[in-house]
């Protein structure tokens, strides 16, 4: 209930302090060092300065006397002495896994392998469309693993909503956002953790002072020879400044030609589309009428072998649906911009992306880049790498999800990390102990 005089604190009020604060977060206020210390500092010192008042309204409110408010809330340094400390980590118990169909092997095992070696049992969910792999995985793990604690359970989404109704002590997630939202909500009923491993636009700038040829050859890897675009981290867009597009369009257009031949419908090379509803998804990007005019390369398909060849278009406008959601799939929006540090605003305005490339030589750019851009991981003059690499954590950050595995971290995800504090029975000091006298405050 609002107190007399002050004004009730409601959701427009809610929502203009969101709103100023997030403005003040993007200007970098809260980012710099000497901002962080000066904050730091000034906390100190108003406990310092206020320690009276702190005390009084600990007492108003809790009766706590002011001894033990010192010891316990205001001087905080109290010595454990003797006393040694470590980290325990434990397994977190019985975890359950729902993976995904564009590396349907990898992402299922790969949770699975940190979730055994930090000590749990596990129930993997693989997915249904994927089902050769999904039989399988299930098929080659009731063969090789200890079934009493590792487990397959294949279905779609009446067995994925069958087990979201159980108690886990922790949901490992890979897929969209869409159904990340309700593996979250499934787990907040049992108060259980969520890892959520997700998707979205993921950009890659592209400076003109680069070797364009190797630039070129690992953006189509990266986009093309990753599943056909259906990779979470695959390149969703470009952007580049606006003369150096045509330089790029070409090179593009070449190097596609060496990888995958003249006519890139008939190329092995080339991944299809998983299924008829994401080919007819591609395809109604591709349709709508203000992307189709702004393509300069490819446009074939063809919905019997699911296949799209490798399609390009350039300067598309923000509000087609093609920059609405992840593409996932062989389509490539060319963005430009007068100066590609206007590149940043483009990216910032979307939700955080899982991945962020940059291709340039130049110093700055690059450090501009990695302190502006907040995406799950980053990787400059490459795509996709990172990815491989044990000792860097992977995982997305806002709507790309939250969490993170691969080697150490794999193991650290599904771990609890338990504070052990270990003392014997020497050094016990009096201070601590009621009746509280001015003369233990003293010693402290
Ligand atoms: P999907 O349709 O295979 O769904 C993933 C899993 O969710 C499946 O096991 C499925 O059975 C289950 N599922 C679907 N609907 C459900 C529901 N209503 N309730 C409970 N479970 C349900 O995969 P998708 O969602 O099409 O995956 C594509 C997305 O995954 C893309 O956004 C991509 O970026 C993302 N992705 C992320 C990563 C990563 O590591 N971060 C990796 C691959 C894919």
């Amino acid at each position: 209930m609002a107190e007399e005089g002050k004004e009730t604190f409601d959701a427009d009020r809610a929502g203009a302090l969101v709103k100023e604060l997030r403005e003040c977060f993007d200007n970098g206020t809260t980012k710099s060092y000497d901002w962080r210390v000066s904050q730091l500092e000034s906390i100190a010192k108003m406990v310092d300065e206020r320690e009276k008042d702190i005390l009084a309204a600990l007492h108003q409110d809790l009766s706590k006397p002011e001894h033990e408010a010192f010891v316990s809330e205001v001087k905080t340094s109290m010595t454990t002495y003797p006393s040694s400390a470590e980290i325990v980590s434990e397994p977190l118990g019985v975890v359950l896994v729902i993976s995904t169909w564009n590396y349907p092997f990898m992402l299922s095992l790969e949770p699975v392998i940190g979730a055994i070696a930090a000590g749990n049992a596990v129930v993997l969910k693989p997915s249904e469309i994927a089902p050769a792999t999904s039989s399988l995985l299930a098929k080659l793990l009731e063969e090789y693993v200890d079934n009493t604690a590792i487990r397959v359970v294949e279905g779609a989404v009446a067995e994925a909503s069958a087990l979201l109704e159980q108690k886990w002590d922790t949901i490992f997630y890979t897929g969209s956002g869409r159904v990340g939202r309700i593996i979250m909500s499934a787990a907040a009923r049992h108060l259980t953790p969520v890892i959520l491993e997700l998707g979205g636009k993921c950009p890659a700038v592209v400076d003109s002072d680069v070797n364009i040829e190797v630039a070129v050859r690992r953006i189509i890897a990266g986009k093309w020879g990753c599943n056909s675009g259906q990779a979470c981290i695959a390149p969703d867009y470009l952007i580049t400044a606006k003369a150096f597009a045509p330089k790029l369009i070409d090179t593009l257009r070449s190097e596609l030609k060496v990888f995958f031949g003249e006519n890139p419908m008939e190329s092995k090379d080339l991944s299809r589309i998983v299924n008829l509803y994401h080919f007819t998804r591609l395809s109604k990007l591709m349709d709508e009428d203000k992307v189709s005019d702004k393509k300069v390369l490819g446009g074939q398909r063809d919905e019997n072998q699911l296949k799209i060849a490798p399609t390009i278009f350039l300067d598309v406008p923000e509000d087609s649906l093609i920059m609405e959601d992840e593409i996932f799939g062989p389509l490539l929006p060319i963005l430009t911009v007068e100066n590609l540090e206007d590149s940043f605003a483009v990216i910032n305005s979307k939700p955080k992306p899982l991945a962020a490339y940059l291709f340039t030589n130049n110093e700055e750019l690059k450090n501009n880049f990695v302190k502006n851009i907040s995406s799950g991981g980053m990787l400059i003059n490459d795509t996709i790498l990172h990815v491989t690499v044990s000792g860097l954590p992977f995982g997305g950050v806002g709507e790309s999800g939250m969490g993170s595995y691969h080697g150490k971290f794999s193991f650290d995800a599904f771990s609890h990390k338990k504070a052990v504090l270990y003392r014997s029975f020497e050094g016990d000091t009096p201070t601590r102990y009621p009746p509280y006298t001015p003369g233990k405050l003293k010693l402290l």
